[in-house]
This record gives structure tokens, C-alpha cells and sequence, in this order.
């Protein structure tokens, strides 16, 4: 077969590739004019949420400049992040946890944003410990996930706001682990707007007792200009950028 021409696996792939690049280029022109509306000077950290979209999707946006993915099964994202060693992108892992996964996900992840409780912190500290004294690998990034329903519940998962203290205290005095900040979703069939002022507020009262931990993970495709207007410093966007995901049941 001729280097000349393209397959017909390689010309759907650039084709894919030109449709991720103008998802991607419309979403950074939401992001800066958000950025510009909010009257901040610097943007929010892109996070592309690649989530039931193959490893070759995210090879393709590493392509396209994006340094930063989510992942939120640990079965998938181990594969991927296998897949695609040495490709120089970050991996954030955004879903919920069980304490048991914690020894396979300190072996990719650069963060987990969704630490809901002190026995998974401990669990995390633990496996870093393990896996730095084997491979060195860096701190984990940790962001504890709070929940903004109203009735603190476990909707869209997350510790209550009410625990927040305790929790940050837990990983800030673990070795290995380092404080980042707070993550939450919105809640559904709500203003954003309210939630995201609540998790600001939320963070605002984290700085007061851990300076450092300025991390401000909100913000999804529906609602990324109302995160931005109420300080996020890390957005997490997937369909508006990789298109829809297949439903699971
Ligand atoms: C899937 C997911 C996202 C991305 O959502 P989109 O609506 O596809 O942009 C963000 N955060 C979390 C926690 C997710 O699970």
C-alpha cells in the first residue's frame, strides 16, 4: 500500500480529528469570552473529560494541544492511560471512588477531584506512600468533592458542606497527598449560578484555613460560563467537545 494514500481507518481518523479541533476551538472561544465577561485576566484550566471515548480520541487531542484529561472508571481510564504512556497529558480522575481502587488509580492519576471521605483519603495516602516509594511519582493532587443539593444529598455524590473541614484536615496531614481544592457539580433542574456562588463561598472559607489549596473545580459543557463567573479555576468538559456518550445502564 502506498504511503500516498490514505486508508480508509486513517482519512476517518482526520476526519475525526478536524471535527475535535473546531468542538475544541469553539469551547476554548466560550471559555475566553467567559473569562472576559467575568473581568478575569487569567482563563480556567481546560480539563477534557474523555470518559467512553477511545484512547485514539485522546491521542488526537493531545495533538490538538490539550494537556489535561478526566477519566471517571477507574477500569477505563487504567486502560487508557496504559494505552497511551508517554503521551504528555495529565490524568484527573473525576467519579466516585472506592477505597479499594486506590492502588490502581496512584499509579496514572496527577489528581483525584472527588474525595467525599476521610477513609478514602487515608486509602489514597496509603497507596501514593506505596507507589512513590516504588516509582517516585509526584504528590496526588487531591479535591474534595462537595455536594450542592440542598439537601446535602448523594445525588450527584459528594461530601456535605459540612464536612469539608474535617475532611481537608485528613489530607492535609497526610504525607503524599496535597490539598488542591474543592470540586463539585451542579445540581440538576437549578441555576447554576447558585450552586457554583455556594462552592465559591465553600472555597473561600477552605483558603481561610489552607491558603494553598486554591483549586476551583466546577463547571461542565451545559454550565462552564456560569463556573467561570464564579471563580473556577479547572473546568470539566466532555460532550460538547467529544460529542455524546453512548448511555450505560
Ligand atoms: C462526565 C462528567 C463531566 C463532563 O460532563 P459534560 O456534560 O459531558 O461536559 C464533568 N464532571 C464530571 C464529574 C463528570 O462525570
Amino acid at each position: 500500500m502506498s504511503e500516498d494514500f490514505p486508508t480508509a481507518e486513517s482519512a476517518a481518523a482526520d476526519r475525526r480529528t478536524a471535527e475535535l479541533r473546531e468542538r475544541l476551538s469553539a469551547v476554548r472561544q466560550r471559555i475566553s469570552a467567559a473569562t472576559a465577561a467575568a473581568g478575569r485576566s487569567e482563563e480556567p484550566q481546560l480539563i477534557v473529560v474523555s470518559k467512553f471515548h477511545p484512547a485514539a480520541d485522546v491521542a488526537r487531542l493531545a495533538a490538538l494541544g490539550v494537556t489535561d484529561v478526566g477519566e471517571n472508571r477507574d477500569q477505563e481510564a487504567a486502560a487508557k492511560s496504559a494505552e497511551l504512556a508517554g503521551l504528555p497529558v495529565r490524568w484527573h480522575f473525576i467519579g466516585q471512588l472506592q477505597s479499594n481502587k486506590a492502588k490502581s488509580v496512584v499509579k496514572y492519576a496527577f489528581s483525584v477531584q472527588s474525595i467525599d471521605r476521610p477513609q478514602l483519603a487515608e486509602a489514597l495516602a496509603k497507596a501514593v506512600a506505596r507507589q512513590q516509594s516504588e516509582s517516585g511519582r509526584p504528590d496526588l493532587d487531591c479535591y474534595i468533592q462537595v455536594s450542592l443539593e440542598d439537601d446535602g444529598g448523594a445525588h450527584r455524590g459528594g461530601a456535605a458542606p459540612s464536612d469539608v473541614e474535617r475532611l481537608a484536615e485528613s489530607i492535609a496531614t497526610a504525607a503524599g497527598l496535597r490539598l488542591a481544592g474543592v470540586m463539585a457539580v451542579a445540581p440538576l433542574g437549578a441555576p447554576p449560578e447558585e450552586a457554583f456562588e455556594k462552592l465559591a463561598n465553600i472555597s473561600r472559607d477552605l483558603r481561610g484555613l489552607h491558603p494553598d489549596a486554591v483549586g476551583v473545580s466546577a463547571g461542565m459543557s451545559q454550565d462552564l460560563e456560569a463556573a467561570v463567573q464564579f471563580g473556577a479555576t479547572h473546568l470539566r468538559i466532555g460532550s460538547d467537545i467529544l460529542g455524546s456518550r453512548p448511555r450505560v445502564g
